[in-house]
């Protein structure tokens, strides 16, 4: 990834932000309009990984369109970059990772402060979309987050993608950890996470993100005038495909390592083998789909750098039911 384009582009977010009314959320590194029609707020993130950055051509489009006047939005939207220092970097974060710091008491580093200070953005959104992308090459874009009814009605009427990773509303992400979009869904409302392709520029994420973003506001103006609700816009969709995790490999070795090609969505018999030549023996446990396979790159002394991630891939299969009937 060139940091030289994530430079122009967020020249260009900050230029819109410049030009753009001073309004409540006009906090570093986030856009604000108000179409002063009706309050609803929708917020977007952009970056909260420093190296995912493919959204962030997107959000820029649709800022400038706002600011141009040529898209028109009647209620409130933010949409913000959230760790722009680690992408300039060419890092997924500087000293903490920023999608696991939105708890109470965030930690005193760079990400720490970022969190407390995009907080009031999302306490005051009604939905939040968390635009990210996946560290290998991807078969589908995805929405991953724990079901929530509205949360699906709002994935379905984006359309952003027909799959998503769900699981079962009461399984925090990680214990003593706080995603962004967790911290809306602690106050009931949608908080949705959306793995739009590989990460960098250029991958298939920009015209994924704007349809999204431009989709999700021209709703939220035709259910503030009446015109259409929630679920009817939904059921206007296609239902999505809800896939669970079904198997996590521990990635607690240094030794271990996959064989080259692994790609999320690749299919995956019982008994294949995923280990690279002449490491620890790894076979699918079961008939799935592998999501987030890891090739960490190794030190001089041969090691991975610590902390290792916690899985080195994952299993996920279609659920036997609708999510709504299963995690009642
Ligand atoms: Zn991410």
């Amino acid at each position: 990834m060139g940091t030289d384009d994530l430079q122009y582009w967020l020249a260009r977010f900050d230029a819109a932000v410049a030009s753009a009314p001073r309004g409540p959320f006009a906090y570093r590194r986030a856009f604000h309009h108000d179409g002063g029609g009706h309050g609803f707020h929708l917020v977007f993130g952009s970056v909260v990984h420093g190296d995912e950055v493919g959204s962030l051509p997107a959000v820029v489009a649709v800022a400038e369109a706002l600011v141009a006047g040529t898209l028109r939005h009647a209620g409130r939207v933010t949409l913000f970059v959230g760790n722009p220092e680690a992408g300039l970097a060419g890092q997924r974060f500087l000293e903490a990772d920023l999608n696991r710091v939105f708890m109470d008491e965030p930690p005193d580093c760079h990400e720490g402060r970022r969190a407390r200070e995009l907080r009031p953005i999302l306490d005051a959104a009604d939905v939040f979309v968390d635009l990210h992308q996946t560290i290998e090459p991807t078969r589908h874009a995805f929405y991953i987050f724990p079901f929530q009814e509205d949360g699906w009605l709002w994935a379905r009427a984006m359309a952003a993608t027909p799959m998503w990773v769900t699981r079962h509303p009461g399984t925090a992400f990680s214990t003593g950890a706080m995603c962004a979009d967790e911290y809306v869904r602690a106050r009931q409302l949608p908080g949705i996470t959306i793995e739009l392709s590989q990460r960098g520029f250029g991958h298939g994420a920009e015209p994924r993100a704007e349809a999204a973003i431009r989709k999700a506001l021209a709703l939220s103006d035709a259910i503030a005038a009446g015109t259409t609700t929630l679920r009817d816009a939904a059921m206007a969709e296609p239902e999505l495909t809800f896939l669970h995790t079904t198997h996590r490999e521990k990635f607690d070795r240094d030794a271990l390592a996959l064989r080259p090609g692994l790609v999320n969505f690749t299919e995956v018999a019982p008994g294949d083998l995923l280990s690279a030549e002449g490491t620890p023996e790894l076979r699918a446990p079961a008939h799935g789909w592998i999501l987030f396979p890891k090739y960490p790159p190794r030190g001089p002394d041969g090691g991975y750098r610590k902390p290792l991630p916690g899985e080195i891939y994952r299993i996920v299969e279609p659920l036997p039911g609708h999510p709504r009937d299963l995690y009642r």
